[in-house]
């Protein structure tokens, strides 16, 4: 593993150096479901955690271990366990530690998929998602009770852009046993969650870790920091015999390996049953994209702040929403947490109101109108009538979706021709409301 701190190097070389038989410098692909074991012996020592090792591509596969590496290394994490989609990352972090009649507190200010997710599909599974205001941290201490097994939030949220109060949360939950989860998937590089105490961290790696709009992944980061063994009554998942596992202890069956019995449980068990690993060939795309996640930050930072500074200058827009419009505490928190910049999400309303909003939609030439972000292409959407849809008109304003609200995602085209197009697109929808 590369001994730098910098997010640029670790970005090109965390993880691997050549393949020790051809010498390849590019990360190969290996596109296969399996691997050969040398004897009888070594194929029950792999089953057993006795060895680590490759056994099949669902539970793990040596491209898709590069880019684990890789990304651990980047938020400076003990290990790392890829997925399918962000979607299965959060769904994992979750279920890793909570069971049926268990709970987890989660801020309000989410992702309207992970919203989704916690409201319904977690209640299903049994699992109560109690959300809470983040702008009160202690919000999280009142909300938590005995079998409360983790918080959960997002660094930048999408798309309210108010920064959460990692550091504040973090230290309401240790004492207690409560892992702060992170979903760090709007603001990689920005922020490292760990270095302000949260324990794990997800990522949607199809925004700007992969950074091309080619491929859907996710990853949970395990900080390796986490004192599971100390809190045994708070968190049975991780100090109670598995029987799924031949009834491992899994705070003491990982400890020959490392501080991660968190990360070992998720690859063990859930991705064994559950499925949703990422293909070794979208982890190639990942790895791709990662090398110049550094360079591509910079530039949305500051494409995005040059918009923003375009739209609250513009007599049609009612509110612009970035982090550097905001003031006090909120303010405080950005600039606490995100360092280099206040990413690359910028949202507005428009003072005519939400048939404005879609005409200035209709009349973008060179953003692309999609439900992504962090592309390399600038993206813009009406999240009340796509992304947080399936909310309801409350639950959507919980989550900053206000029914005029537009996001976009700038990219790292020439901020030239992205400002041009929101002056196009702006007119337009203006001459049009005006004409109406
Ligand atoms: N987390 C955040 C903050 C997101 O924006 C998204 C998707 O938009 C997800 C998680 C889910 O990721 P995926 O679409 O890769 O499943």
């Amino acid at each position: 593993m590369v001994a730098s701190r910098h997010p640029e190097t670790i970005s090109l070389h965390a993880g691997w150096r050549a393949d020790p038989s051809t010498g390849a410098v590019a990360v190969p692909i290996y596109q296969t479901t399996s691997f050969q074991f040398r004897d009888t012996e070594h194929a029950s020592n792999l089953f057993a955690l006795k060895e680590l090792g490759n056994i099949y591509t669902r539970i793990g596969n040596p491209t898709t271990d590069v880019l684990e590496q890789r990304v651990a290394a980047l938020e400076g994490g003990a290990a790392s366990l890829a997925l399918a989609s962000g979607q299965a990352a959060s769904a994992f972090a979750i279920q890793n530690l909570a069971r049926a009649g268990d709970n987890v507190v989660s801020s309000t200010d989410l992702y309207g998929g992970t919203w989704n997710l916690f409201a319904n599909t977690m209640r299903d599974q049994g699992i109560e998602v109690r959300f809470v205001d983040p702008a009160d941290p202690q919000a999280f201490a009142r909300a938590t009770d005995q079998r409360t097994r983790a918080y959960y939030a997002e660094t930048l949220p999408n798309p309210k852009l108010t920064v959460f109060p990692i550091r504040e949360v973090a230290e309401i939950g240790r004492p207690l046993g409560v892992p702060l989860i992170v979903d760090n998937t709007a603001a990689p590089v920005l922020c490292r969650p760990f270095d302000h105490g949260a324990a794990v961290v997800v990522y949607s790696s199809t925004k700007y870790l992969g950074g091309h709009g080619n491929s859907i992944g996710g990853l949970i980061v395990d900080s390796g920091t986490f004192d599971w063994a100390a809190h045994a009554k708070r968190q049975p998942a991780l100090n109670t015999p598995d029987p799924s596992y031949h009834g491992a202890v899994w705070v003491e069956a990982v400890k020959p390996i490392g501080p991660v019995a968190y990360i070992i449980k998720a690859r063990t068990t859930l991705l064994r049953d559950l499925g949703a690993p990422l293909s070794p060939f979208n982890a190639f795309l990942m790895l791709q994209g990662i090398e110049t996640l550094a360079l591509r930050m910079e530039r949305h930072v500051r494409n995005t702040q040059a918009v923003t500074d375009f739209l609250v200058k513009r007599p049609e827009i009612a509110r612009v929403i970035h982090p550097s419009q905001q003031k006090g505490e909120s303010r405080r928190r950005a600039d606490t947490y995100l360092k280099g910049g206040y990413g690359g999400l910028v949202g507005f309303e428009l003072a005519a109101g939400r048939d404005a909003g879609r005409r200035f939609i209709d009349s973008l030439k060179l953003l692309y109108h999609v439900a992504n972000i962090g592309d390399a292409r600038s993206l813009a959407i009406h999240p009340a009538s796509t992304t947080h849809s399936q909310l309801t008109p409350e639950e959507q304003l919980k989550t900053g979706v206000s029914d005029g609200y537009v996001r976009l995602s700038i990219g790292i085209e020439h901020i030239d021709d992205i400002v041009a197009d929101l002056s196009q697109a702006l007119d337009a929808a203006g001459t049009r409301a005006a004409a109406a």
